[in-house]
């Protein structure tokens, strides 16, 4: 059972977690015609009296952009200043997660977008590490990422994760820790709730955005702090096989974090791992507000 922060929002306004509630006839509970988001937030190390949101205006206009694909337009600005508001009443103490989410409200049958009422709702838990820091299994999906002619990637729709759970499922039931899935073309996409990376000869590839992924939000931070380290970033196809030869593979996710990657299926790879190291411990401090260069990047907001 996870630790529920004791506020959310719904139906326009902030009301206790458990009168939250929505009714079993809910459309997006049938048609799976939701869309969420998942941000991280921190109480500052440096100050108990700040919480630090990563990447808050992305977050917010990814989230903004999934409303869109579901006919419903709620302004990423809107989103930022209820989320806002939501962690000021929370006033968290440990490292947190937050889970907005925009969905068909009405209590009516039959698949649609048009001539429905859509919501917004916002709740959040205490979230530690999702997955170990140490490095995971990852086992190779037997079922594939959607494509975009069937399925808005672009958004992070969330009927999509029926995909995500079976494969999950199918990788924890083998023993694995994780899926990798792949493409319709049956190139490297992601994880199941992670964008994937890896590294041959000191450079850092990794499948794009024309590779069926979710516009990652670490994803991108990863990559642009790379390049600002000296390293050589290439997105491109990447073929199953050239996972198995790479010298590292990690996932980067918000959940996640950046999580170096063991093994896949039976290939093992090094614990000597440079570069996931460095990527991060750079990641973590700019999340924690360590780095001046990135200090845009995270929202501090007094409570
Ligand atoms: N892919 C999928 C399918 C996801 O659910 C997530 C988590 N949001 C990611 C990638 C990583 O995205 P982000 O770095 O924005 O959390």
């Amino acid at each position: 059972m996870h630790n529920f922060l004791p506020i959310a929002y719904f139906k326009n306004q902030f009301l206790p977690f458990e009168n939250a509630n929505l009714s079993i006839a809910t459309h997006a509970l049938h048609y799976g015609t939701g869309a969420f988001g998942g941000l991280r937030g921190i109480p500052n190390p440096e100050n108990p009296n700040q919480i630090l949101l990563f990447r808050l205006d992305r977050h917010c206009q990814r989230l903004s952009n999934s409303a869109r694909l579901l006919n419903f337009e709620l302004p990423a600005d809107k989103i930022q200043s209820i989320i806002t508001d939501f962690v000021k009443k929370n006033q968290p103490k440990t490292s947190f997660y937050i889970r907005p989410f925009v969905y068909t409200s009405d209590l009516g049958i039959a698949p649609r977008l048009h001539n429905i009422e859509h919501d917004f709702f916002v709740y959040g838990l205490e979230l530690g590490d999702y997955l170990s820091p140490d490095g995971v299994s990852c086992r190779i999906s037997s079922w594939y990422r959607q494509e975009d002619r069937s399925l808005p990637l672009r958004g992070k729709i969330s009927g999509a994760y029926i995909t995500s759970s079976l494969a999950k499922t199918e990788a924890v039931s083998c023993g694995f820790d994780e899926a990798i899935l792949l493409n319709s073309q049956g190139k490297v996409s992601e994880a199941s709730g992670m964008n994937i990376f890896l590294v041959r000869n000191g450079e850092l590839i990794t499948p794009g955005y024309d590779q069926d992924i979710l516009e990652g939000i670490t994803r991108d931070s990863v990559l642009t702090i790379a390049r600002d380290l000296g390293i050589k970033t290439i997105e491109r196809p990447v073929d199953k096989s050239e996972l198995f030869i790479a010298d590292e593979v990690f996932l980067s996710g918000t959940a996640a974090k950046v999580t170096p990657v063991k093994r896949i299926e039976t290939f093992e790879f090094s614990k000597h791992r440079p570069v996931t190291d460095k990527l991060r411990e750079a990641v973590t401090a700019v999340t924690e507000n360590r780095n001046e260069t990135y200090r845009d990047w995270v929202n501090v907001i007094e409570i």
